[in-house]
């Protein structure tokens, strides 16, 4: 459910306020390194999206972790960075075609029974 910038999940003990995220510049999308899930259609979505072909978009933003694919990262101020995310405004370049893992964030399966680890990972959540 959502209200405005407030998103709700039933079975979720905590709610979102996006509008965290303009402050927060983009604290899920970099840190340490990680993993940014993108399935095959996701990634025919995105190079679509660029205009570039499958295969040129692969080798430039996707890396293959045991036989799944996730985007690439580079380092920049010894921190982990989205290859999506702008350095400069901390936007995401790619918002509209941005993976299911980041569209659900912070509503994952592992923060519901740990949300308060998430509620200090990412300002915009409040525990109910
Ligand atoms: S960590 Fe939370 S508040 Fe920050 S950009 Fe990500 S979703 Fe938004
Ligand atoms: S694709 Fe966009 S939302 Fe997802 S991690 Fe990269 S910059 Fe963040």
């Amino acid at each position: 459910m959502t209200s405005n910038n407030l998103h709700y999940h039933n079975d979720f003990p905590y709610f979102f306020n996006s509008n965290a995220c303009v402050a927060c510049r983009g604290k899920c999308c970099r840190g340490q390194r990680g993993y940014i899930w993108l399935s095959r259609e996701e990634l025919q979505e995105m190079a679509k999206a660029r205009s570039i072909s499958l295969n040129a978009f692969a080798r430039q933003y996707v890396r293959q972790v045991n036989g799944q694919l996730s985007l690439k990262e580079r380092v920049m101020n010894n921190e982990h960075l989205c290859c999506f995310l702008d350095p400069v405004d901390h936007c995401c370049t790619i918002y509209n075609y941005r993976p299911e893992q980041c569209r659900t964030f912070p509503f994952w399966k592992e923060f519901k029974d740990d949300p308060e680890s998430i509620s200090l990972a990412c300002p915009g959540v409040s525990l109910l």
